[in-house]
């Protein structure tokens, strides 16, 4: 549905009100965590020239202006901001903890209505019962024009979000999901909007898939990732919404798994604990194990390995989440149980593989009477930074500084744990960060900085236009 855009005044307007709100923006945002992240005003925006604009630059490059295509686009999202700080509230006052089922498939719904009105043809893809998650929104607006783009997004929060509701502060706003990832939603749907008002919607192909179940996924993951996972192998690029920055975008994600490790050894009295036919215990074996693995590869670049929960004595129990532990022994004994479990961090899945197989090989040097087992369970691939996402970063950062925004970098893969974009990294190029930019992120303060949700769907709706004129694969 298409209604007539605001007349020219509003961008007067606009700009007044940007200037005027972003001091308080600032006064906010500048509070004492070191972080690069504030909405700047955008400079004086480049003239607009009929050339065209699509090719990639460098950090190093000028920008290439704006054309008068991309600056009507630019015009479109300001014009629109409103309604859709509008929609974000009402989003947000939807409670939408991935245990919700009801509230995600709602926020689904809302959203869905959105890109229904766009000319998207939207479906709910539902997950087994088994899974105990909500599903998932698709939308697909099929052309033929540019590349084939994956736009992900999610519709959970961490918070269940009762209690949480909009609360406006000015230029920032409170609540659940505010900015991780309602906000990064809304600046997606916007910049949509823009095209579509411009009429440079049309011939683009473009699926939407907004997640229920980001924030804890179902598993197994090979069934709660499936809808992502089917619409990547259609795409050509992935640009996903979770929360960024002005500066900052991600371009490589580690990668996450777990680990288990279980030793037995034989149980006897501790007098007899060093000698050959007591043996060790099971304790001294575990953290032989441990030890041995944090000389061997602590401080490795990318990669992590953190001992999350250590159990060990006569006898040793794991509750069904394997999160909790109960241990029982006696001094006299020489404990036969020890368990320890954690995660590992990688920034390739070579580097995640070449891990375990150094992790298992300390195993095989056991000491005497003690035998371990070692088990590992695959959660996110690695995102990795690779040459075609370097490209996708150069056209997003020439795309920002046309418009008047500050140059975009990439944050260290080190730096940011995994997102839903990290499961279609092994199937095509992507970038994150295209959200917006917020405070409090998992806590029950969690803000949103309003002028980020305009400044992240203008740099959507260009980022998306270049790329319709010129992304080629390589
Ligand atoms: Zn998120």
């Amino acid at each position: 549905m298409r209604t007539p855009r605001r007349p020219a005044t509003a961008g007067a307007t606009w700009s007044t009100t940007w200037r005027t709100t972003l001091a308080a923006a600032l006064a906010v945002s500048c509070a004492p965590a070191a972080r690069p992240a504030t909405t700047p005003t955008p400079t004086t925006p480049a003239p607009a020239t009929p050339s065209a604009t699509s090719a990639p630059r460098t950090s190093s490059a000028a920008p290439a202006a704006l054309s008068a295509d991309e600056a009507r686009l630019r015009d479109a999202v300001r014009a629109r901001y409103d309604d859709a700080v509008a929609l974000l509230a009402r989003a947000v006052d939807i409670p939408s903890g991935t245990h919700n089922l009801a509230g995600v498939r709602r926020v689904g719904d809302l959203f869905g209505e959105e890109l229904r009105r766009l000319g998207f043809d939207v479906r709910w893809a539902s997950l087994p019962d088994s899974l105990r998650r909500a599903g998932h929104l698709v939308a697909e607006r099929r052309g033929t024009r540019g590349p084939r783009m994956l736009l992900i997004g999610h519709l959970d929060t961490v918070f269940e979000g009762e209690n949480q509701g909009w609360v406006r502060t000015d230029t920032t706003a409170r609540g659940a999901g505010s900015s991780d990832m309602k906000g990064g939603d809304v600046a997606m749907i916007l910049a949509l909007r823009a095209l579509h008002e411009t009429g440079q919607l049309e011939g683009m192909s473009i699926t939407v898939v907004m997640t229920g179940d980001e924030e804890l996924p179902g598993r197994p993951l090979s069934i709660a990732r499936a809808a992502l996972i089917d619409a990547a192998k259609r795409s050509d690029v992935a640009l996903a919404f979770e929360g960024g920055s002005a500066t900052r975008v991600a371009i490589g994600r580690r990668g996450a798994s777990t680990w288990t490790l279980n030793v037995r050894a034989r149980q006897g009295h501790s007098s007899g604990i060093f000698s050959a036919g007591a043996g060790y215990g099971a304790t001294y074996e575990g953290v032989r194990i441990l030890d041995e693995w944090r000389r061997a590869m602590a401080g490795e670049r990318g990669l992590t390995f953190n001992v999350g929960l250590v159990a060990g004595g006569e006898r040793v129990q794991l509750d069904s989440t394997g999160n909790s532990a109960t241990a029982s022994g006696k001094d006299n004994i020489i404990p036969p149980t020890f368990v320890a479990s954690g995660d590992l961090r990688f920034l390739r899945d070579a580097q995640r593989d070449s891990a375990r197989a150094r992790m298992r090989a300390v195993l095989a040097r056991a000491l005497p009477g003690a035998t371990a087992e070692l088990t590992f369970e695959d959660g996110y691939p690695a995102m990795a930074v690779t040459p075609a996402n370097e490209r996708l970063l150069a056209v997003f950062d020439g795309t920002s500084r046309a418009l008047g925004y500050p140059a975009v970098e990439s944050t260290a893969p080190e730096s940011r744990g995994a997102g839903d974009v990290s499961f279609v990294a092994p199937y095509v190029p992507g970038i994150d960060g295209l959200g917006v930019d917020g405070r409090g992120s998992h806590s029950p303060q969690e803000s949103v900085s309003l002028p980020s949700l305009r400044m992240a769907a203008e740099r959507a709706a260009v980022f998306m236009a270049r790329l319709a004129r010129g992304w080629t694969r390589q």
